[in-house]
């Protein structure tokens, strides 16, 4: 790689690009304090040789990471754990209890996200997925502390995009490292109402109400900042999370109103709905790109989203079937 894309952002905070798809799509972020250092989040398999040389630019290496802290399993955040720890001989992983088996035994990862991306899209985009040596693993129930040099991280659990979710809360800046649980939020569809925020629905454990009590759980903190893996930091949560939980309630209303149709072009109905949700919304915050270009942006996360809430609807009539 010719350029490393790493950003600074203070108390010892560095917004990594993964190079997931395009630039300014998937972050990951390490945290020093002294020489010590934790990553949160880590891109794909793909991604890790270039973690190692920012560490090598920062002046430090692998020998210095104490934690890798991946706030959930989908392949975005932490596809490249395995290799991170495969290559930081000293390093703890901090997994969530329903998400540590899946780095640790990761085919079941595997055959998911094949089946989510296709085969060749995944082995392209992810790589090979290695799997971390269970003695290596720390299970990080709500509330676990991680001591970083004295710094503290605290791993809240946060269900409701994914039912083994967690964010890092950062006492040091008093922020959160929130993975996809406060939403998304691009910088190109920055306005000069600010950062244009939406949920990701992605497969295959959306759950609207626990998700929003997760979001509460967060502000309850009154976090000064938010570090997002999709992008970077936004500030003032305060003024942002009301998009927020309109977008997980909008989305949510939308699947339900599909959930009577027939079933076998639901999909592609649910993605033209979330296509032109997510237009509106943007329109609505003031965005002024083309529409084509809004939708270019969008195309990855409306057609996952599209997904999410298909099997969402059907875990809804499983379980009313079971009722
Ligand atoms: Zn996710």
């Amino acid at each position: 790689m010719a350029e490393l894309h790493y950003t600074d952002l203070g108390d010892g905070i560095y917004c990594i690009e993964t190079g997931l798809y395009r630039h300014g799509l998937a972050a990951c972020y390490l945290v020093r304090e002294g020489d010590r250092v934790a990553f949160v989040d880590t891109g794909t398999t793909h991604t890790v040789p270039w973690l190692l040389e920012i560490l090598a630019d920062l002046g430090l290496g692998a020998g210095n990471v104490d934690y890798v802290i991946p706030t959930h399993v989908h392949l975005d955040h932490a596809g490249g754990a395995g290799e991170l720890m495969r290559r930081c001989p000293k390093a703890t992983l901090i997994a969530h209890p329903k998400g540590a088996p899946h780095l640790i035994e990761p085919s079941r990862l595997a055959a998911g996200a094949t089946e989510v991306y296709g085969p060749a899209a995944f082995a392209k985009d992810f790589g090979e997925l290695v799997p971390v040596p269970a003695e290596r693993v720390v299970i990080a129930e709500d509330g676990h502390v991680v001591d970083l040099a004295g710094r503290r991280l605290v791993f809240v659990d946060t269900p409701g995009h994914a039912n083994h979710h967690g964010c890092v809360w950062d006492e040091r800046s008093r922020g959160f490292f929130t993975g996809d649980t406060f939403g998304i939020s691009y910088r190109e569809l920055d306005t000069a109402a600010g950062p244009f925020l939406f949920a990701p629905t992605t497969p295959v454990a959306f759950d609207p109400e626990a998700w929003l009590a997760s979001v509460d759980k967060l502000m309850a903190r009154a976090p000064r900042a938010m570090y997002l893996t999709h992008y970077c930091r936004v500030t003032a949560p305060e003024t942002l999370v009301g998009d927020l939980r309109h977008s997980i309630r909008a989305l949510a209303d939308l699947a339900v109103a599909e959930e009577s149709g027939p079933s076998d072009d639901r999909e592609q109905r649910l993605r033209t709905a979330v296509g032109n949700l997510l237009v509106a919304d943007a329109r609505r915050h003031g965005c002024r790109l083309d529409e084509a270009e809004i939708r270019a942006l969008l195309a990855v996360d409306t057609a996952l989203n599209a997904q999410g809430l298909e099997v969402w609807l059907r875990r809804r009539a499983r379980r009313g079937a079971a009722a």
